[in-house]
């Protein structure tokens, strides 16, 4: 790239061609003010307070939209730029209301603080005020377009960061400002409530409403968002030891500016007057407030008793996808080294596993092949299984920014109608359960129209050929009928995805939560490779995870079969790798996944379970049975932030904090490690989930020689290979801790280190079971659960949200018009879902977003939890329960009172 050098300020400065004036003069510590300009904005030269004056010329320039030309000389600070600058914030404010004193964007305006540096005083200009109503009745923004200033960070922030086209200007001349479609409140908008343009907004014309803690931060600590496996940077504004706001990081190159609903407003949880402040010891079914040292007492008391009582495996741990590698890390050497056995697992069991299965027998490594941003270089991008608007916002606002903003394809596949419908260029909508017949399906036309990419099977791949001997089965026809979809419209897509330099496929839950989805991520990774988007700059495969770290539990071995890194149990070299660590024995024999432990728990075989941070009750099918497994354990100890139906049923509870009052790391969906970084300390005599733990093999006999997670760390870096290069600092403000992407050879990163199983790529045959038809055993419909924005898990840290409480969406069950019409169903009507297992009552919404024969409704919501109705079904490859579709019974009970 051709370097460009300028005189600005009366010294030679130098920046790439395409540059700008502003950009260059930053790069070099020259501060010129702006009020519309930000980094991960296009720059619109809105506000003109970056005027720099071109000497050569004598003409003023905003420098944010002028880019640098060899020979300029430039000064940002002459007399007449001072003066144009000074006029240009005089006429803003003369038409501002004087309300500094009680606006709450106080000190953080930009405005205020650019006329301050100004040395702005008294206007001499006549005031024009713009008199503005706040309609909004939202609990999370509010708007006083008397304090815009039209700068369109707003407008911009919507249409270039989230892409929901809310925003844009109304009115023209001097009434313009930014608004909703017909000016309508923004709760009656496409607005999701994000929170981006409200970071962004630089006076108060935007700020956040409802704040729990209305008082102005003291510090800010950039750590990472808790909630889904995005793993957005946020920063937490602090206040004593309140969290009085939570914004994007400006150092995260994952969100880049952006944030969803649960990131801006999910912050709440963390000073809830429910949080558990101290331990409880259950005596005669009442809890008793203990000390630390009495409670831990009693748990090594009573685990150490279940061990020598009954055997190391009578015992099994459940870590969690919610807390850090570093404390996964522990609670699997807990489990192994200090109980002694393998019974471990985490709860992302319960909808990821089947990539461990699907995509580490194929390309060597269960996760995600890319980073987040090559999804907006793709060509083609198909998305299974999943809807990212909701799940993974993040995920969501870069692929309609590659279909919005650089043309890319989206290819759909869905049976409802997902939020990502308005921009897709193809919706396939596949009978439930039927992804790896499409899937397969397409494999077979894209090999029979020989669009397979022939040197990257040749090269990188091996088993081909019974992998194409296995789809012979999949002609047009059968897919037609398995599917339900034309096969002229499958053909359509597989050649799309076929022909397209770079193609990435996005699977969630929908796919991996049936009983078949290790051999839908199998035929999905099949085709990856088929194609040659595996490795590419910009094609790939994209899982994602519910929870923050779902990826680093797997990561970190809190598995029953995999020690850190992946590395296998009955391996004999990675299990002696371990032993010589941490000088003791590990047990050889895979453990139990966390619906076995359950099932032994209802048996009587497994004795006392540890479970960290996880609901089961409430998040896991079949509420009942798990009820009644953990109720027949001789001990039961839960560690945990909130009371939950799970902890309700320990003998012991330990309260844990939460993410903000500690150190460590989480690894997002990408496979990138990032710090969480403590900004308060922990509430009550709550304590870190690693301190517990350590405190806890202390009293069991077993030392451990770490004292902080830094010391952690330095032990995954030595021994699971992936985390080496890692660096850890609780320093280093938002530091991005580990890429694991080689910058050099992005897309390369570590697949073509030696990883694939036998130096390849493996194609890998997957069978098809057609699922029994529901209509056949007298329940006729099919109900597909799933997530909406403001919720998420189980419920319980948005339950201690009060703004995203209220937000949260009732219990509603979608059935469309002609199903609703033969069964007499009103839009609004009760209705009682009857499964096999249990039985509830949700008002319906009649609509055209599910085909006939389907019924939706959200897992978890304020009103009832979709949980209870699921038998527990196991994918046999992954053992993941079923838990996306039960068929079910539907009947209207009477109009919603
Ligand atoms: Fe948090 Fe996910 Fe939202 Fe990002 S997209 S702010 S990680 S919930």
């Amino acid at each position: 790239m051709d370097t460009i050098t300028i005189t600005m300020n009366g010294r030679e400065v130098s920046g790439q061609q395409g540059m700008t004036i502003l950009d260059l003069a930053r790069e070099s510590g020259i501060d010129i003010p702006t009020l519309c300009h930000d980094p991960w904005l296009q720059p619109v030269g809105a506000c003109r307070i970056c005027l720099v004056e071109d000497e050569r010329r004598g003409v003023l320039l905003a420098s944010c939209v002028t880019p640098i030309m060899q020979g300029m000389v430039i000064n940002t600070e002459s007399p007449r730029v001072q003066e144009r600058r000074k006029t240009i914030v005089e006429l803003m404010l003369a038409s501002h209301p004087d309300s500094c004193l009680v606006c709450d964007k106080g000190n953080r305006c930009s405005l205020r603080r650019i006329a301050s540096e100004m040395g702005i005083g008294l206007l001499s200009l006549q005031k024009i005020p713009q008199p503005a109503e706040i309609k909004e009745v939202n609990p999370f923004i509010e708007r006083d377009m008397s304090k815009c200033i039209l700068c369109a960070k707003c407008i911009r922030a919507d249409q270039e960061l989230v892409v929901e086209g809310a925003l844009d200007y109304i009115h023209r001349g001097f009434t313009a400002r930014p608004s909703t479609f017909a000016d309508a409140p923004l709760e009656k908008s496409e607005c999701t409530f994000c929170g981006t343009c409200v970071a962004l907004c630089p006076t108060g014309a935007l700020i956040e409403k409802d704040r729990p803690h209305r008082i102005t931060a003291q510090k800010a600590v950039d750590t990472v968002c808790p909630f889904c496996g995005c793993g957005c940077g946020i920063s937490l504004e602090v206040r004593g030891n309140h969290v009085v706001r939570s914004i994007p990081s400006q150092n995260s190159s994952v969100n880049k500016g952006a944030i969803c609903v649960k990131g801006s407003y999910g912050y709440d949880f963390i000073n809830s007057p429910e949080r558990l402040t101290t331990p409880l010891l259950k005596v005669e079914d009442e809890f008793q407030e203990v000390s630390w040292d009495a409670a831990l007492a009693t748990v090594a008391y009573e685990l150490t008793k279940a061990k020598e009582n009954s055997g190391p495996n009578s015992l099994a741990l459940l870590g969690s996808s919610k807390c850090t590698n570093e404390e996964n890390y522990l609670l699997q050497w807990f489990a192994r080294m200090v109980i002694g056995t393998n019974n471990i697992d985490n709860g992302s069991r319960l909808y990821s596993s089947a990539g461990l299965v699907g995509l580490g027998s194929s390309i060597g490594f269960p996760g995600t092949t890319n980073p987040l941003c090559d999804i907006e270089q793709s060509e083609v991008i198909l998305v299974i299984g999943a809807d990212p608007t909701t799940s993974a916002p993040l995920v969501g606002y870069a692929i309609k920014r590659a279909v919005r903003q650089k043309n890319a394809k989206l290819l759909l596949v869905d049976p409802r109608q997902a939020k990502l419908y308005p921009f897709a260029h193809q919706w396939l909508r596949p009978k439930l359960a039927t992804d790896v017949v499409l899937i397969n399906g397409m494999a077979k036309m894209i090999v029979d129209k020989c669009l397979i990419d022939q040197e990257h099977v040749d090269r990188r791949t091996d088993n081909f050929e019974a992998f194409r001997e296995s789809l012979r089965q999949y002609t047009p026809e059968y897919i037609e009928a398995e599917t339900g979809i034309p096969a002229s419209d499958v053909q359509q897509a597989a050649w799309s995805f076929a022909e397209a330099t770079q193609a990435s496929i996005v699977y969630g839950n929908g796919v991996t939560q049936h009983i078949g989805g290790s051999s839908t991520v199998t035929a999905l990774a099949n085709l990856a490779m088929l194609t040659g988007n595996i490795g590419r700059r910009h094609g790939g495969i994209y899982a994602l995870q519910r929870d923050c770290n779902a990826q680093g539990a797997c990561d970190m071995g809190a598995l029953p079969n995999f020690l850190p890194g992946y590395q296998t149990i009955t391996d004999d070299q990675a299990r002696k790798r371990f032993e010589e660590l941490w000088g003791t024995p590990v047990p050889t024999n895979p453990g139990l996944t966390v619906v076995e432990m359950l099932n032994q728990a209802k048996d009587g075989t497994v004795k006392a379970m540890y479970i960290v941070g996880e609901n089961p009750v409430e998040g896991f099918p079949n509420s009942t049975l798990v009820r009644e497994a953990l109720a027949n354990l001789d001990f039961l100890v839960v560690q945990d932030m909130f009371m939950t139906p799970t902890t309700k049923l320990a003998n012991v509870i330990l309260p844990a904090t939460s993410f903000a009052e500690k150190d460590g790391s989480f690894t997002n969906f990408e496979g990138r490690v990032q710090n969480v970084r403590k900004a308060i300390e922990p509430i009550g005599n709550s304590l870190p989930d690693s301190e517990i733990v350590i405190r806890l093999a202390a009293q069991m006999g077993h030392a451990i020689r770490f004292s902080s997670p830094q010391q952690v760390n330095e032990e995954i870096k030595a021994s699971v290979p992936l985390y080496q290069g890692t660096t850890y600092s609780s320093e280093a403000i938002g530091q991005i801790q580990q890429d694991r992407f080689d910058s050099s050879k992005i897309g390369t990163r570590r697949l073509y280190k030696g990883q694939f199983p036998n130096g390849f790529e493996r194609f890998t045959t997957t069978c098809y079971t057609p699922q029994e038809q529901s209509s056949q055993n007298g329940y006729a419909f099919e109900l597909v659960v799933g997530t909406t924005l403001y919720q998420f898990g189980s419920g319980v840290r948005i339950s201690k949200s009060p703004r995203l409480n209220r937000f949260r969406a009732h219990s509603f069950v979608e059935i469309c018009k002609s199903d609703a019409q033969q069964l007499g169903i009103e839009d609004g009507d009760d209705v009682r879902i009857t499964s096999r297992t249990d039985s509830l009552v949700s008002p319906a919404i009649v609509s055209d977003t599910v085909p006939q024969g389907m019924l939706y409704m959200p897992m978890a919501s304020n009103s009832c939890n979709a949980a209870s109705l699921f038998s527990v079904q196991l994918d046999p490859q992954s053992k993941t329960p079923s838990f996306k579709s039960c068929a079910v019974k539907i009947e209207r009970i009477g109009s919603h009172g």
